[in-house]
């Protein structure tokens, strides 16, 4: 998830006073300058999540749901919460504060010409990261073009429009098998942590979809479209 909005306030505040708002509402994405972060391990891939290009994301600074152009990646949420994973909520700290991302260095809630500055520039990808693995790389690829978003923002929209197509779902379907296969043969296959699948090959287009508005259910280890689909997405 990205952060809200981060407007300048009507705020008498001139220096970070601690208040964790910035913290509290999601993680940073990374930009170029980040990469050593992951690369020494200061932050692990199992921290991060991706948002593919194509995939719709909210944008801060023009304040709607836009495709993303390139990847997204960001830090994960602590669990039923938008908090970032490193804030510790006790001691009201980051707790990578001295080797924290450059959009965290860049947020000054009470001046956000810096934030703005940054925001969607150089952005950090999965190829700038994992492009000279070979096989891994090979695979990541391979998803992001058979799962692309632009197939399949319009895989939805005709379905939407032709309510009941057998055809459409069953490419649909298709697609939420392979998304899922792939993670899964990954985890068993590859032996890689499971935390790391959102990074690799971010969110489930069987989640996507469903955000989406599309009315799918699991059924005796199948996905199935039910008869019902809304007309308006919903908006992640
Ligand atoms: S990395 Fe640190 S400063 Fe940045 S959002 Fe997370 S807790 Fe806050």
């Amino acid at each position: 998830m990205i952060r809200e909005p981060t407007k300048k306030k009507e705020t008498s505040v001139t220096g970070c006073i601690r208040c964790g708002t910035c913290c509290k509402k999601g993680g940073p994405a990374f930009h170029l300058e980040d990469k050593p972060l992951i690369e020494s391990g200061t932050i692990l891939a199992k921290h991060l999540f991706t948002i593919r290009k194509g995939e719709p994301a909210y944008d801060n600074l023009k304040g709607c749901l836009l495709p993303s152009a390139t990847d997204i990646i960001k830090i994960k949420s602590q669990k039923s919460a938008r908090t970032c994973i490193f804030y510790d909520e006790e001691s009201s700290r980051c707790k990578i504060y001295h080797k924290r991302p450059v959009e965290c260095k860049a947020l000054k809630c009470w001046d956000t010409r810096e934030i703005e500055a940054i925001y969607d520039r150089n952005r950090l990808t999965r190829q700038d990261l994992m492009g000279d693995i070979n096989g891994l790389w090979d695979l990541i690829e391979d998803h992001q073009e058979r799962c692309a978003y632009e197939t399949v923002l319009t895989l939805v929209d005709e379905i939407k429009a032709s309510k009941t197509d057998p055809l459409l779902e069953k490419k649909a379907l298709y697609i939420i098998q392979y998304d899922l296969q792939i993670r899964s043969s990954v985890i068993k296959k590859g032996n890689v942590d499971s935390h790391m699948i959102d990074f690799l090959f971010g969110r489930t287009i069987f989640d996507t979809l469903k955000s989406l508005g599309m009315n799918i259910r699991r059924k005796n280890g199948k996905h199935l479209f039910t008869t019902t689909i809304p007309s308006d997405p919903q908006p992640t």
